[in-house]
């Protein structure tokens, strides 16, 4: 049996989402989690679960979705509709209204199931409160503590964002599923990197997603006067970073894999004057790869590269890790579904990395998880630029429905 889902319908949701939100110059989204246009965009879920009679159910950490079918363990699907500023109207937002789809159609074909599925939109995946929240409460990663540290850039706490909408962020500790409720997830997504649209290839297979960390770096040295201070006699910190940001390709060579990356993008210089040499230079450094032992590899190698810097120069240097997110491997049970699912419509999935983080990174930890991902335009994302063909959106749509498919009969 091979489902189809209502191409007129998925559009039209799409296009009514992606209204929600919506402002700035270049007419980007915003619909940041807990602000109005996230509010407004949960009503309008909310009501077209209604209106397809699916019911609502929302946790306690504000993770809204519907289930079809009783008790037991569930084949689950679903993503975001949170979005950063400015935000294309895609990312996230497509895996929820492609899964709700799913379920309308399972359920107005009578499609007889052995297990239950869910759709769910989970909560702040895109970090105005740090991350993932929903998904992270979902799969028990969350404390207390944690809950109580997560605010916004304007210094908002999540507790308060959440009170004002008449919820308790402490709720989000009952969110945690127990072991085996779910028996597989799968989400939805947009690319977001170039690979599929240059390869003209409809859906991307994702087998891994790539864990980061983050390294907050300061070089120090001696800030001194520029015009009296001889080349040979400086401590110059900007200089060591240059040399160092000179060596990222050799250390990924050597030490890395062709999934990995690494990027310096935040810069400060100081005392930062035109006539000081710069006594210190604090710089970030992401490192992103699909293999946790390439990944303690590479730490050690750019931690060596900057020591063997410093040393040559006369410089210090510290670092502090202020983010680290493990590799996940996808599952073998949900990818050969996404394959069989993309074999129904003969079309072969591209076996692909994800390079950019998500929800099912999380419930991974609790249940066979894996992604399927269909092509963004030039891999423009996270901007109004952000955009997929429709015929790209309905094969998409109906490789979910029919992955669901498999999983859930
Ligand atoms: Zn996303």
């Amino acid at each position: 049996m091979t489902l189809r889902v209502d191409m007129p319908r998925l559009q039209a949701d799409i296009e009514a989402l992606a209204a929600i939100g919506r402002g700035g110059k270049q007419g980007g989204i915003y619909r940041m989690a807990f602000s109005d246009g996230d509010m407004a965009g949960r009503t309008w879920l909310s009501e077209r679960l209604i209106q397809a009679g699916l019911g609502i159910h929302q946790d306690g950490a504000a993770n809204l979705g519907a289930r079809l079918g009783g008790d037991g363990a569930c084949v689950m699907t679903g993503s975001h509709i949170d979005t950063v500023p400015d935000a294309g109207y895609l990312d996230g937002a497509l895996g929820v209204i492609c899964g709700m789809e799913a379920l309308r159609i399972l359920k107005e074909r009578n499609v007889s199931l052995s297990r239950p599925v869910e759709l769910v939109a989970f909560t702040d995946e895109e970090g105005r409160f740090g991350g993932m929240f929903g998904s992270q409460a979902m799969s028990g990663k969350l404390s207390p503590g944690a809950i109580h540290d997560a605010v916004d850039a304007s210094g908002q706490s999540i507790s308060e964002a959440m009170a004002v909408r008449g919820l308790n962020a402490l709720d989000a500790l009952r969110a945690q599923r127990d072991p085996g409720a779910i028996h597989a997830f799968v989400e939805l997504h947009i690319e977001q990197g170039p690979v599929l649209d240059h390869q003209a290839r409809p859906i991307g297979l994702v087998e891994a997603i790539t864990g980061l960390f983050r390294w907050e770096v300061s070089l120090t040295g001696a800030a001194n006067h520029a015009g009296t201070t001889p080349m040979d006699m400086r401590q110059d910190a900007f200089q060591g970073l240059a040399e160092f940001a000179a060596e990222i390709d050799r250390v990924l060579e050597e030490h890395g894999t062709s999934r990995s990356r690494a990027t310096i993008g935040r810069v400060q210089l100081l005392p930062g004057a035109a006539n000081v040499v710069p006594g210190e230079a604090r710089f970030t450094l992401e490192v992103r790869d699909t293999d946790a032992a390439v990944l303690a590899e590479l730490g050690d190698a750019f931690g060596r590269t900057l020591f063997a810097i410093c040393r040559r120069r006369d410089l210090n240097f510290t670092h502090e890790i202020s983010s680290r997110i493990e590799p996940v491997a996808c599952s073998s049970l949900v990818m050969d579904a996404i394959r069989a699912a993309s074999a129904d419509f003969e079309i072969q999935a591209l076996p692909m990395p994800s390079g950019a983080a998500h929800d099912t990174q999380m419930i991974a930890s609790i249940a066979p998880a894996g992604m399927i991902f269909v092509p963004s335009r030039a891999g423009r994302s996270h901007s109004p630029e952000e955009w997929t063909s429709w015929a790209h959106i309905e094969t998409g749509a109906n490789v979910l429905l029919n992955t669901l498919l498999r999983l859930a009969r």
